[in-house]
């Protein structure tokens, strides 16, 4: 299976991927987290993006695009296909990655579109905390841990990522209607787009994305069932 994930920041991508993630035991690939990698480790690439991504400008699209390219050609996991979260972000990278899958003799099975309004994104990011060690995400008001400041998961040190304040955020939403919005477009002519309300709740969308999975012949049921 082979995904991407489309949508502005605070969409609720990253709590759906964690769950397709397992469904299909694929790969989960987020530009951002690996682009935040690279900052904590304060290696080259991530001292020169770091103005990027602190004031929510799209790093260029030949640095995202290498990026994906090493990861989908040489990267470890990906034999039961992938989850891109955050890439594609511009017409650029869609067409990029197109070419890069066509040379692996691979294509897109699904774009998932997850529309949101501006409203509850920002109140879920500004409310967004992430685990340090394991990454899970949490909420401060929707989905607090059970122990403030610690992961339920794996007791890491919860934190708010420095782009996730109201200004930042702003940004980040202006930019993704300008560059990221079109691309839409792109994947919905190629008849691979699946849009899902993300206004609602985690479990209404994966609701929704199972029905389609379903109907489309793609759910291992037994699996499905186990999980449930
Ligand atoms: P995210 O975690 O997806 O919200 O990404 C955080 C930040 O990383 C973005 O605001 C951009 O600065 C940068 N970034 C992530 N993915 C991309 C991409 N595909 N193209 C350009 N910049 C990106």
């Amino acid at each position: 299976m082979k995904l991407v994930l489309l949508g502005p920041p605070g969409a609720g991508k990253g709590t759906q991927a964690n769950l397709l993630k397992e469904l299909f035991d694929i790969a989960h690939i987020s530009t951002g987290d690996i682009l935040r990698e690279e900052m904590k480790n304060q290696t080259l690439l991530g001292k020169e993006i770091k103005k990027f991504v602190e004031s929510g400008a799209l790093v260029p699209d030949e640095v995202v695009t290498k990026i994906i390219e090493n990861r989908l050609t040489h990267g470890a996991g990906i034999s039961k296909g992938f989850m891109l979260d955050g890439f594609p972000r511009t017409r650029t990278q869609a067409e990029d990655l197109d070419k890069i899958l066509i040379t692996n003799k691979n294509s897109i099975d699904y774009a998932i579109y997850f529309k949101s309004t501006l409203s509850v994104i920002i109140q879920r990011l500004t409310g967004r905390r992430v685990c340090r060690k394991c990454g899970a995400l949490f909420h401060a008001v929707n989905k607090p841990p059970k122990k403030p400041g610690a992961c339920d998961i794996c007791s890491g040190e919860l934190y708010q990522r420095s782009d996730d304040n109201e200004e930042t955020i702003k940004n980040r939403i202006a930019i993704y209607e300008k560059s990221t919005q079109p691309i839409i477009e792109y994947y919905k002519k190629q008849g691979k787009l699946i849009k899902v309300d993300a206004d609602k709740d985690a479990d209404f969308v994966k609701s929704h994305l199972m029905e389609v999975f379903n109907k489309d012949g793609k759910l291992d049921t037994d699996k499905v069932e186990r999980r449930s």
